[in-house]
């Protein structure tokens, strides 16, 4: 790591709670954002930093007709109360089994086929009582999403971990909270602009890593959850996510610094925030990623 930093660099450290080195500790740091953070308009999503409001909608979004007016309003997600995070993993595991490679009955095309024409409640349902794999039955909660439907942003994960099983919602451990600060670095909330989802919408034991037939299972539901959300971008946060949307086994290592397609809408690949907070070394890479993610999105518009 080099010894001096830019001042981007050095704040979206202090952003992070990461410590600068040579800098006091980041607890004493007061974060503010690196872009101008968007205005809070009520039931109303912002799309990006300094983007009006008239921006915020997709043209795809607006084309979609039944799939969108299947999403629930725009609603302020309450802050959740964050908690100590369950153990955390790196990016060194064995690569996942991909959804084509298992067979499960799990796989049967008129589940498959159903799934794909629920609206969004429905799915929720649905995914509330899912026993499609054996995760069904060690689950406490099914985690279906968190943040705002109507934002122009998701962000996707690789699984629900201890405290999101405990409560239900996503990303709401010590990754969450790290995940919330590379928002906020954005100039974006999960309240206002992002939606969070995962590739398992349930906790495999002990966060162990997603298996094949269980990716096989739970991928109709996520790709269900973006035809309806009808994102600008998507992020993918870690190997997980991005190789389970491209089903693809390609390193997270060459994925980052390009952009993808999930089926028309450019996804950016990063580190997944527990790999972050375990790795902090690589927090400028993740930046880079993010500023690319800005980027892209602003030359949509
Ligand atoms: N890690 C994830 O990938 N998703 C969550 O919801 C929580 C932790």
């Amino acid at each position: 790591m080099p010894d001096t930093f830019t001042d981007e660099q050095r704040q979206f450290l202090q952003l992070l709670r990461l410590p600068v080195p040579g800098d006091p500790p980041p607890e004493m740091v007061q974060a503010k954002p690196l872009v101008n953070a968007p205005t809070a308009l009520p039931n109303r999503p912002v799309s990006a930093p300094a983007q009006p409001a008239s921006a915020a909608m997709s043209s795809a979004r607006r084309d979609v007709g039944s799939a969108t007016a299947a999403l629930p309003p725009a609603e302020v997600v309450p802050t959740p109360v964050r908690s100590p995070a369950p153990p955390l993993k790196t990016e060194a595991r064995q690569a996942p089994v991909l959804a084509t490679q298992a067979s499960t009955p799990a796989a049967d095309p008129q589940r498959i086929t159903r799934i794909a024409t629920l609206d969004w409640r429905a799915l929720n349902n649905m995914v509330s009582t899912c026993q499609a794999c054996p995760l069904g039955e060690t689950r406490k909660h099914a985690v279906f999403g968190a943040g705002n439907p109507r934002g122009s942003w998701l962000f996707v994960g690789e699984a629900p971990g201890a405290e999101e099983d405990r409560r239900g919602e996503a990303f709401v451990g010590r990754g969450g909270q790290l995940l919330d600060n590379m928002l906020h670095a954005m100039g974006l909330s999960r309240e206002k602009d992002v939606y969070i989802a995962n590739i398992l919408k349930c906790r495999p034991p002990n966060n162990r890593d997603p298996l094949g037939p269980e990716v096989q299972a739970c991928m109709p539901y996520l790709q269900r959850q973006i035809a309806l959300l009808q994102p600008r971008v998507i992020v993918a946060l870690g190997r997980f996510a991005a190789q389970g949307l491209l089903q693809m086994g390609t390193p997270l290592s060459q994925l980052r610094g390009t952009t993808q397609q999930y089926q028309g809408i450019p996804l950016i690949v990063t580190y997944h925030p527990a790999y972050l907070l375990r790795n902090p070394i690589d927090k400028r890479k993740v930046w880079e990623d993010l500023k690319r993610a800005l980027g892209v999105f602003a030359e949509l518009q």
